[in-house]
């Protein structure tokens, strides 16, 4: 039988959280795990996965991001 969480606790895993840049109104924001999504983008070679978050300030998608790990 498997875990199942019927309401998640208020502990995150920080590297669940991570920062992003937006590069249209250079805002930085952080987002957990649950405000991004990852997508996947077709290179020449092989696929790539990119985060991606709406920018709290001008509302654009932003995909400049790294994890936060502290
Ligand atoms: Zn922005």
């Amino acid at each position: 039988m498997a875990i199942k969480i019927i309401k998640p606790g208020k502990f995150k895993n920080p590297k669940d959280t991570r920062r992003f840049l937006c590069l249209n109104c250079g805002c930085v924001f952080d987002a957990d795990r649950g405000d991004y999504e990852a997508v996947t983008i077709r290179n020449q070679l092989d696929d790539e996965i990119a985060h991606q978050a709406i920018c709290p300030a001008c509302h654009k998608w932003v995909r400049r991001s790294e994890p936060l790990d502290e």
